[in-house]
């Protein structure tokens, strides 16, 4: 390994839930852990982490992700002058690389949510590029949904703004200290090649895919066969394209969207799929209520005090998941998709000696599943600040507060009692709600930040 390759992290891993609640780590192999993070093996890394080097900077985002990106934007479209004040920071090279390869992975066509939401704040931004480009037809009905591809483009389009700002910087954060009788930039970042640089205040933007979840009863099934049961986010549609699985079954645990993309792209191989979920599968448009975006909604649970109330207010709301209608219409009606909900998976055993070509056969309460190439585990993430092992030593220095995994931010979103450190994304969902780590919002979460951002672009680097 290079100097300037990423140490493998503890980042990425499965999260496994005991029934006691404490949780263990299921180990990605170093080739996993590296193939996810995709680094590429040339010194771009290290020119920009020199730049950052020792210096004072202002403003910090961690995660150059669709709310990392989005809020820079906001602030700069409001203030230019704070492009010399800010910088983005994110372990990937390009900006926006975590949602190129979530929505890649599935072969996931149009997202689910309406154009309006997107990375800046000019709501009709998607579908007057659409319009400009002739591409009306990529916006579906009935909430013009933009197609990822649109949606991408429009992107790509909007990041070249960002581009000129030369804000974004490879950067994967190992550490982050706080000290608050440092003066006007009491934060410290080093990353994984101990470059280290000092900031006044911190937006945390990092996403919820480092935590991904696996349920426990497939622990042990995962770890048998490593090869062949995988979750959602180790897997890519396009790796079964090669033929190594044709023949068998491929597996799919869960009744959310994750699980119908799959399904359905899947079969649109060829392949011979069977979608598995403990519960009956619920067909939604939105993956939660759209009045939670509204004031009456989040009026009401900035009321309830008490996290944990708050906490199975965003269960209730987001549920466990659920499938659009259009692809719904294609789990029901492809010939090649057995839909088994409300069944449970009770036993999976190997039925071949040979590693190489390993078949599976997966007891249910329903039937037995013989044949099995390949078991998808749609099982979602589910959000743990202590899984983040650059905050480790500032949680337990800090004591922050944390409700089920998540942070109990204050009303203008800072992780309490470490001051000017900000969360946005899934991070924020105890004083967001349940449209926290979705795209819309960033928008929210902007809102609340906004006057704490603008007072910090006036430090002085
Ligand atoms: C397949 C899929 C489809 C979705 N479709 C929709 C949709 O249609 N509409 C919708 O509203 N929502 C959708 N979502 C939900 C949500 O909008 C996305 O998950 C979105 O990417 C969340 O943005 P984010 O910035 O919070 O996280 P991410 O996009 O995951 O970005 C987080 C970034 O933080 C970086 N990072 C983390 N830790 C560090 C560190 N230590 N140092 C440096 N960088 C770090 C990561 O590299 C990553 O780039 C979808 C989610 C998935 C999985």
């Amino acid at each position: 390994m290079t100097s300037h390759q990423p140490s493998v992290s503890i980042n990425h891993q499965p999260l496994i839930e005991k029934g006691s609640g404490e949780s263990e780590t299921l180990l990605l192999t170093v080739s996993e852990s590296r193939k996810l993070k995709a680094i590429p093996n040339d010194n771009r890394q290290l020119k920009t982490e020199n730049y950052l080097a020792h210096r004072n900077i202002p403003i910090t985002i961690v995660g150059g992700g669709i709310h990392g990106v989005s809020i820079a934007l906001r602030l700069l479209r409001e203030i230019p002058t704070a492009a010399n004040r800010l910088v983005i920071l994110d372990r990937y090279p390009l900006p926006l690389t975590q949602w190129k390869h979530k929505t890649e992975r599935q072969g996931m066509t149009f997202l689910r949510s309406p154009a309006v939401h997107h990375i800046t704040p000019d709501a009709l931004g998607v579908v007057e590029y659409a319009e400009h480009h002739n591409r009306e037809d990529e916006l579906a009905p009935p909430y013009s949904q933009p197609s990822t591809q649109l949606f991408r483009d429009f992107c790509t389009t909007i990041l070249t703004e960002l581009a000129a700002y030369k804000v974004y910087h490879q950067f994967e954060v190992e550490k982050l200290r706080w000290d608050k009788s440092a003066g006007r930039f009491p934060f410290r970042l080093i990353s994984t090649n101990n470059t280290g640089f000092r900031s006044s205040c911190v937006v945390l933007a990092i996403g919820a895919d480092d935590c991904a979840y696996v349920p426990p009863e497939f622990a042990q099934w995962q770890r048998k066969y490593p090869k062949t049961i995988l979750h959602a986010s180790q897997f890519t549609v396009d790796s079964n394209k090669d033929g190594q699985h044709t023949g068998g079954k491929i597996v799919i645990v869960g009744g959310g969207l994750t699980a119908g993309t799959l399904a359905k792209s899947l079969s649109e191989q060829g392949h011979h799929v069977v979608l598995i979920a403990r519960k009956e599968l619920k067909m939604e448009q939105f993956d939660f209520p759209p009045i939670w975006l509204g004031p009456k909604a989040l009026t009401e649970f900035a009321n309830e005090t008490n996290f944990r109330r708050r906490y199975d207010i965003i269960q209730q709301n987001r549920g466990e998941g659920s499938i659009t209608p259009n692809i719904m219409e294609t789990l029901v009606s492809a010939s090649n998709i057995d839909l088994y909900p409300k069944t449970c998976i009770h036993n999976i055993v190997s039925t071949e000696e040979s590693p190489s070509a390993q078949r599976l056969k997966i007891e249910t309460t329903r039937t037995t599943i013989t044949n099995v190439s390949r078991v998808i585990l749609a099982t979602g993430y589910q959000f743990d600040l202590r899984r983040y092992g650059f905050l480790a030593e500032l949680i337990t220095k800090y004591q922050i507060p944390i409700v089920r995994g998540l942070p109990c931010l204050d009303d203008d979103l800072q992780l309490q009692p470490v001051q000017d450190l900000f969360g946005s994304g899934t991070i924020a969902q105890l004083q967001i709600g349940p449209a926290a780590g979705n795209i819309a919002g960033a928008n929210l979460a902007y809102e609340r930040m906004r006057e704490k951002l603008h007072s910090h672009r006036g430090s002085n680097p």
